[in-house]
């Protein structure tokens, strides 16, 4: 049983998918910095590459990410154009160097694309950058605008992982956050996908939605518990319309309190333990044949923008607007905007827009902020603990959240929905923000 400490659950603290965090990112790192990383990325170094298409074809309220209406077909066909412009610059500086290993499409929606352009933006990677290698490929998929057309596809550009946005199975739950599909619609892309050979499928779940209930939550887990995906993430929901103008459409007096929104977690993730997943970190859970599991039972499991990973590149490439791009000594993120974006490419440029140089300090932190976040533990040398951080830290251990044995910390499993708490206290990047810990979600 978790503790409830509002003064922890109610602080804003990052989801630490990079350290710094996307907070400190700025505009006087770019171009020049992305450059400079490309032509130090060393023969043969492991590389991921991360495409982000800000489309989609309904725009769900509740939604966080950079994305649009993909409404008229000019709009895709020139965002594709710039896509294409910006991989062949980036293989340029390339030049050769770098072994693919992973590919991941995400957004918006990577099915707002057309079917042909999505494979010749595969063929085209794997041509350019994969050096016969077989990459690992991931797509974000909305199973809206999901079809058998598009099955085949996935089947033929020889994708490996699917990830279906679900959110709630619950009718009510799902007219109040604007995106409507019945379980049968999951149904038949699961069966659809699995009739193609493609069985490694994750779904996104929330909490903390309009409406939603421990009983509603639990109705849709029974659902996902028959379907079986390889990977589930079960992620809170964030009202920020201040931020976010298309989440002003949810009905704010109908969403669960601070303390309703951290029961509904706790509870999922006693189902989905007991139902036989691996939980990695406290809102992710993996089969146990599945290769995140199997990292976790190696201590390998890694953090980047995408979330919890197996992947061990450290040399993350984000292509498209947005996209942030992670390298041993730099963190850079492309032009939000798709305009100015296009704009940037079309003018023979990247267009990498603001970032963080990593000093060494940096680096030392961000590998025990990923460890604790990943592992649980993380080795703390003694100059990094000055005295206001012990304070912290021996507050930590009086609420029961981590135990400290010598130089190594751990969090306990009280201490899991307390992680990234923890983690902050090693932040130097972190006084005085003011962040949600988890907003919208992908497809
Ligand atoms: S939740 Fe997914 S499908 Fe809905 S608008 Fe956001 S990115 Fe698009």
């Amino acid at each position: 049983m978790w503790p409830y400490l509002p003064e922890l659950i109610e602080r804003p603290v990052p989801r630490y998918t990079s350290y710094p965090p996307a907070t400190a990112f700025r505009g006087d790192v770019g171009v020049d910095d992305q450059q400079r990383a490309l032509n130090a990325v060393a023969a043969g170094t492991p590389l991921s590459l991360y495409l982000h298409i800000p489309y989609c074809q309904q725009i769900c309220w509740y939604c966080g990410c950079n994305t649009g209406a993909a409404g008229r077909t000019q709009r895709l066909t020139a965002y594709l154009a710039a896509l294409e412009a910006e991989i062949s610059l980036v293989a340029k500086l390339l030049g050769g160097r770098g072994k693919l290993r992973r590919i991941a499409f995400g957004g918006g929606s990577p099915n707002a694309l057309a079917p042909i352009d999505f494979v010749r933006i595969v063929d085209r990677l794997v041509t350019i950058f994969g050096a016969g290698a077989t990459p690992d490929i991931s797509v974000e998929i909305d199973p809206r605008a999901f079809t058998r057309e598009w099955a085949m596809t996935l089947s033929i550009a020889q994708v490996t992982r699917v990830s279906f946005g679900v959110q709630s199975f619950d009718p009510d739950i799902q007219a109040a956050i604007g995106r409507i599909q019945p379980v049968d619609m999951i149904d038949t892309c699961m069966a659809s996908l699995r009739a193609r050979g493609i069985t490694a499928v994750n779904f996104d779940l929330m909490y903390g939605l309009p409406f939603q209930t421990i009983e509603k939550l639990d109705a849709t887990l029974d659902e996902v518990v028959r379907m079986r995906p390889s990977r589930i993430a079960l992620f809170g929901y964030a009202h920020v319309p201040q931020m976010f103008p298309r989440q002003r459409r949810i009905d704010v007096s109908a969403l669960p309190n601070a303390e309703q929104r951290f029961a509904q977690a706790a509870h999922g993730y006693d189902r989905l333990v007991a139902e036989g997943y691996v939980p990695i970190g406290f809102d992710h859970f993996a089969l146990p044949g599945d290769p995140l599991a199997m990292a976790a039972s190696k201590g390998q499991v890694r953090r980047n923008f995408q979330g919890f990973t197996e992947d061990q590149s450290d040399v993350l490439i984000g292509l498209g607007a947005s996209a942030i791009s992670l390298f041993p000594g730099a963190i850079i993120q492309n032009e939000k905007n798709p305009g100015t974006y296009r704009d940037c490419i079309s003018d023979g440029r990247l267009a990498g827009a603001r970032g963080v140089r990593l000093a060494l300090e940096d680096q030392r932190r961000g590998v025990l902020i990923e460890q604790l976040l990943c592992q649980l533990k993380a080795r703390v040398d003694s100059d990094l603990v000055d005295p206001q951080l012990e304070d912290m830290l021996t507050h930590f251990v009086s609420l029961g959240l981590v135990e400290r044995a010598g130089d190594v910390l751990s969090i306990t499993d009280q201490g899991r929905p307390y992680a990234r708490n923890v983690a902050a206290a090693f932040d130097r990047h972190a006084a005085g923000q003011k962040i949600p810990f988890r907003v919208g979600k992908l497809s």
